[in-house]
């Protein structure tokens, strides 16, 4: 159990979030009561998510991204005003982490990809931490990392090989970071892993010539907000749970 300024002052410092410029308000983004026992994580903070919450009796959520984005309608009216109404009723606050949980060097989303896809960092993408660059454990063909990838993130990535290389030197960045692919390439990778692709994406990167692993947005960020969730739990002895919803993207 904690309080909620307990809760949110550990984390923000945990996180630094101080430290980042980003594009949603990090930390308590909607505070609900001041004591926290039971808190729910998820990836987004959909109203799937939050009916689980409720019916959990939770006290807060947990999320990767929450409200708020940098130029969407401020308003709280239809969808926003239906998800926003229903934590206010019941109470439950809701802290999201956005960047910083992306960056974290040990809890963070490209972290744990790391550790979960046998990857060895030796360096970040960007001025802020996030992204990082590495070699395989075990250097090893596109097709031998692609069934890994599937097998750990339990979802079939698209594909764009870029060449007959093998998978030695590797760029990642979760989520939507299709636009770090040239970046990738600057730093000598002959493979990018990302969640998400776009249409210019497949020229460019047979252009480049680095594969290209989308590999999920949700699938890539499932993991940051659990380790920051089972951090928190044994921290401050909470209930705690991790709820999937399931996204294909
Ligand atoms: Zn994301």
């Amino acid at each position: 159990m904690a309080s909620l300024e307990e809760l949110v002052t550990y984390t923000n410092q945990l996180l630094q979030i101080d430290s980042f410029k980003d594009y949603a308000p990090n930390g308590l983004q909607i505070e609900g009561g001041e004591i926290v026992d039971s808190l729910v994580a998820g990836v987004t903070a959909s109203e799937a998510l939050i009916d689980v919450a409720i019916e959990q009796q939770a006290d807060a959520i947990l999320v990767h991204h929450g409200y708020f984005w940098k130029g969407e309608n401020p308003c709280l009216t239809g969808m926003k005003g239906r998800r926003i109404r229903k934590l206010v009723k019941h109470d439950i606050s809701l802290l999201g982490y956005h960047l910083p949980l992306d960056a974290h060097q040990e809890l963070g989303n490209n972290t744990q990809l790391a550790k979960l896809l046998g990857l060895l960092v030796e360096g970040v993408m960007d001025e802020q931490g996030v992204g990082n660059v590495g070699t395989l454990e075990k250097p090893c063909s596109l097709d031998v990392f692609t069934q890994r990838v599937a097998s750990v993130l339990q979802r079939e990535p698209l594909v764009i090989a870029a060449g007959d290389h093998p998978v030695k030197r590797i760029a990642w960045c979760s989520g939507g970071a299709q636009k770090y692919l040239q970046k990738a390439a600057d730093m000598g990778a002959d493979t990018y892993l990302s969640g998400e692709i776009s249409e210019n994406t497949v020229h460019e990167a047979r252009e480049l010539g680095v594969h290209y692993i989308a590999a999920g947005h949700h699938a890539t960020e499932r993991y940051g907000i659990q380790a920051l969730g089972e951090h928190l739990q044994s921290k401050f002895a909470l209930q705690y749970q991790f709820v999937d919803i399931d996204n294909p993207v």
